[in-house]
């Protein structure tokens, strides 16, 4: 549930409320809407709901107490209409604007990042992405250069001004990927490892988090729920493919996920046609259609020489070939931007909510 504090409500009124909070044993997590502070309240309220609820409404300042329909809370549309922009840099994520986040599957050496990092910043990205530490299918492939990647990639930050993603595999390494990098990446293998969401909602640090590969979208709120309960409420969502039983692409890009995902949360929303598809020539279409149903931008894989590369050769982009699609995409979002402008109205969701577990 969340409390609806007045407009007039005093500094001691809203204290109020979160002490009331806190004395239940729950935690108050407060947004300042458009208009007003709503006090989220999360923690296990069982069957406390009714008694709560008429206990915190009839405090003083607080207008309405209203319950949350869905498992996630702080992420869900009902408690924070209006869309959540995260600005790293000069990058801007979720105002409208389409992010480019684009760059080599692996970091291989300094000379192949700033040789990808030039060009795809010539062509228009917005954020250059990096793997240093990667999940590889097998033990026996290419594991990432590791920390000496952190250091080209912020050597990179620093030559072209783009901010760097670089994905974080387990909860020993958020403070130093947290000290080079400037956006989290938490890859589709570990969606579901609470302990690395708990970890990466501790930091100043917005957070992309991929789709599990075997995830429904509420799970996957749910996830994105975890980091942003830990204190971190800069999340981007990332639709990366599913497994379907289709062998011909690698994954399965759920395109209806995006808006869907727009109706259900604020949360900003990001498509990776390289990893959804696993083949060069998908990337663009999906990437096209990824910006046409509403995405907030698009992740890429770029490399100066693709099938030498040391991890996903298949799906990585020439430059020349991240440049045409630069330009296919751009007038596609041009087109479809004002469709989407207008925030999506929370009850339209409440109403098409069948299929989804109520809590
Ligand atoms: C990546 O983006 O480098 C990556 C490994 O992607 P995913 O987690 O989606 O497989
Ligand atoms: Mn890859």
């Amino acid at each position: 549930m969340f409390v609806v504090m007045a407009r007039t409500a005093s500094e001691a009124e809203i204290l109020g409320v979160k002490s009331a909070i806190l004395g239940e044993g729950l935690t108050p997590y407060d947004h300042a809407g458009a208009e007003r502070i709503v006090i989220a309240v999360i923690g296990e309220i069982g069957s406390r709901k009714a008694a709560l609820m008429s206990r915190l409404g009839g405090l003083g300042g607080v207008e309405t107490v209203t319950p949350i329909s869905r498992p996630f809370k702080l992420t869900s549309r009902e408690f924070q209409p209006e869309n959540t922009v995260i600005r790293v840099l000069d990058a801007v994520i979720g105002d409208g604007g389409l992010t480019m986040m684009a760059g080599p599957c692996s970091v291989e050496s300094r000379e192949q990042l700033f040789e990808t990092a030039d060009a795809v910043k010539d062509a228009g990205a917005t954020i250059l992405r990096g793997g240093a530490f990667k999940p590889r299918t097998s033990p026996y492939s290419f594991q990432g250069l590791g920390v000496e990647a952190l250091r080209y990639l912020a050597e990179a930050r620093d030559r072209t001004g783009l901010p760097v993603i670089t994905e974080v595999m387990e909860p020993s390494q958020v403070d130093i990927v947290a000290e080079y990098a400037d956006i989290l990446q938490i890859g589709t293998r570990n969606m579901q490892n609470y302990s690395l969401l708990t970890a990466v909602g501790r930091v100043a640090r917005p957070v992309m988090l991929k789709r599990g590969y075997g995830a429904t979208v509420e799970e996957w709120l749910m996830a994105a729920e975890y980091i942003v309960s830990s204190g971190n409420p800069n999340v981007i969502l990332c639709e990366r493919g599913i497994r379907t039983f289709e062998t011909y692409t690698r994954n399965t890009m759920d395109l209806a996920a995006v808006p869907l995902v727009h109706h259900l949360s604020h949360l900003p929303v990001i498509v990776d046609p390289s990893h959804a598809t696993g083949k060069r020539w998908l990337v663009a279409p999906l990437a096209v259609g990824g910006v046409a149903v509403g995405a907030d931008g698009v992740m890429v894989e770029v490399h100066p020489d693709p099938d030498a590369a040391l991890s996903d050769a298949e799906q990585q982009l020439t430059l020349d070939q991240f440049r045409a699609m630069m330009a296919q995409l751009i007038p596609v979002h041009e087109h479809v931007r004002s469709m989407y402008a207008v925030p999506i109205d929370p009850g339209a969701v409440l109403a098409g909510s069948a299929g989804l577990a109520k809590h």
